[in-house]
């Protein structure tokens, strides 16, 4: 089964696109934050980070390095905000791989990172960093 992003890129959905290559499709979000909110997908259907390969990943980047400053003017924003859903827990509804860039106006309300404290006791930033890096 297409994902809704396949559907789009196939043009069997409509959407306003703004940009595509060979490995990335970049348009407007359907429910956009702010004006110019637009979703840059990989082309190939890979779910989330854990699956996308590097490469893919990259070409998803370059897009989004090279569509930011372009969208930014082109809204008159004031920042811009890159965001990256993977899984239900974090947000992700379209299990395809995608980044937000969403333009920014000061003022506007949208807030983030609720929530934002220190470690709780017993949960030492150090021991995290351990359990992380013994990964690498
Ligand atoms: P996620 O929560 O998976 O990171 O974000 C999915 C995004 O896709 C949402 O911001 C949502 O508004 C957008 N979206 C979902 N379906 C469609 C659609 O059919 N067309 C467009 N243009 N955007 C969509």
């Amino acid at each position: 089964m297409l994902t809704i992003f396949e559907k789009i890129i196939a043009g069997e959905i409509p959407a306003n696109k703004i940009y595509e290559d060979e490995q990335t499709f970049a348009f407007l979000d359907g429910k956009p934050i702010n004006p110019g909110h637009t979703l840059v997908i990989s082309r190939k259907p890979y779910k989330d980070i854990y699956e996308i390969p590097q490469a893919d990943f990259l070409a998803v980047m370059k897009t989004v390095h090279k569509l930011a400053p372009i969208i930014k003017q082109a809204v008159g924003a004031d920042g811009i905000n890159l965001g990256n859903n993977n899984g239900p827990a974090a947000g992700q509804e379209v299990p395809h791989y995608h980044v937000h860039i969403i333009p920014r106006f000061e003022g506007d309300g949208f807030s983030h990172w609720h929530g934002a404290e220190d470690y709780h006791e017993g949960e030492a930033g150090e021991n995290i960093a351990k359990r992380v890096t013994e990964n690498l």
